[in-house]
């Protein structure tokens, strides 16, 4: 098997890119396997806005993992908490899918989990992986391609964050590192190299057809940019996923941590790429989380000193959904004040909403919410001293 080989298709549509760049691998290991196609239908919402892995893109891959001799395939998947995965797979157009090709839909969360002990880690030291998953032969990652307002992009290797059981995800969103240890890297992008040391993706196929730009998993906007990229390195994926998106590998911490760690390439040059003409001529640029916050809310005060971009995007989610819901918590000069960044220092005003572990040590000067970066319902909670209606944490 040639671990370098990297099939990039373009302009086809979601089904025939699919088809096209999976059957450009070698699939003979295949004849005989079961087959857990785990797309990213990380939420309940329709095809196309590139939220959800388009389900013509995972037709294309039945329709080639039939034709290779795949023994059993079936669709799993571990939403974010509060979405239910049957609905999600409804409502993405999955089982429709599932049932014109007889494929079994499977709630990844129904069953037990595995509590994984993971040697060497970075910060998780064990994770709770859906039991399911362990029972097949292969696994393929089917993410759509997107920019993540805290990893950079979620592609095929965080895809696999999908394969968590339940409150796990939101566990890799609160992570600390271990006292006197310390990495330059945030604490979500540890834990997404500590779970790829136990659970990486056998093979890889992303769907370019509708991606997301921005602030994504779920806060930015639809970009068709008409690719699917296939591997059974999934480091190489990510990476010509990346390039394809106008991102350039390195930039993202988890692959640099990833091929650090695992002696994985994000170089591009060390695949051997396979595509109908030249790639680079069928790159369209997404546009990145924004790396400056501006708050367009007449009632509302940001104090951003030192912050990263992380914060900036969940403080954006936070307002945008909660904003209306804050005017009772309004100071003495009838703003809500809202803290982010590392520089914050005590000549915040008093009873400011200070987010994120970078404003602990000021945190007895107002209302701390902690977290690397923390969800905006952890916000909202810390704000009001309960839970929002909806109980859909903003991040998978
Ligand atoms: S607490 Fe917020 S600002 Fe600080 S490193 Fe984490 S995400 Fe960035």
């Amino acid at each position: 098997m040639n671990e370098k080989k990297v099939v990039i298709t373009y302009k086809n549509g979601p089904l025939e890119n699919a088809k096209r760049a999976l059957s450009g691998l070698d699939l003979g290991k295949i004849k005989g396997a079961s087959v857990l196609i785990k797309p990213n239908i990380g939420r309940a919402a329709h095809a196309g806005q590139g939220i959800n892995t388009h389900p013509l893109a995972i037709a294309g891959a039945i329709e080639v993992l039939k034709d290779a001799g795949a023994s059993y395939i079936a669709i799993g998947e571990s939403p974010i908490v509060g979405v239910n995965t049957m609905v999600a797979f409804e409502k993405a157009g999955i089982q429709d899918i599932a049932e014109r090709y007889g494929c079994e839909l499977i709630d990844l969360n129904a069953k037990k989990f595995v509590n994984k002990e993971i040697p060497g880690s970075r910060i998780l030291g064990f994770t709770k992986i859906c039991q399911d998953i362990f029972e097949f032969d292969f696994i393929l990652s089917l993410p759509v391609a997107k920019c993540h307002m805290h990893t950079g992009v979620t592609l095929s290797i965080k895809n696999m964050k999908g394969c968590l059981w339940k409150h796990e995800k939101v566990r890799y969103h609160q992570l600390e590192y271990r006292p006197g240890e310390t990495y330059p890297e945030k604490t979500l992008d540890s834990a997404i190299s500590d779970l790829a040391t136990v659970l990486l993706p056998h093979i890889s196929l992303i769907d370019g057809y509708i991606g997301m730009e921005g602030l994504g998993p779920s806060g930015g906007e639809p970009v068709t940019s008409d690719f699917a990229v296939a591997s059974w390195n999934p480091v190489g994926a990510d990476v010509y996923a990346c390039l394809m998106m106008g991102i350039d590998p390195p930039d993202i911490p988890h692959l640099k941590i990833i091929s650090e760690r695992m002696g994985f390439s994000i170089d591009p040059a060390f695949y051997d790429v396979v595509s109908d003409g030249d790639y680079r001529e069928h790159v369209v640029s997404y546009a990145r989380p924004s790396s400056t916050l501006s708050v367009k809310y007449p009632h509302v005060v940001v104090h951003d000193c030192d912050s990263c971009s992380a914060c900036q995007s969940t403080l954006m989610l936070f307002l945008r959904r909660f904003k209306d819901d804050m005017t009772q918590y309004l100071l003495d000069d009838e703003k809500f004040h809202i803290g982010i960044g590392k520089g914050l220092d005590g000549s915040i005003k008093k009873g400011t909403i200070l987010v994120g572990n970078c404003t602990k040590l000021i945190k007895d000067l107002g209302v701390f919410v902690p977290g690397c970066p923390p969800v905006p319902t952890r916000i909202y909670e810390a704000v009001t001293g309960k839970e929002p209606e909806e109980n859909e944490p903003e991040v998978t």
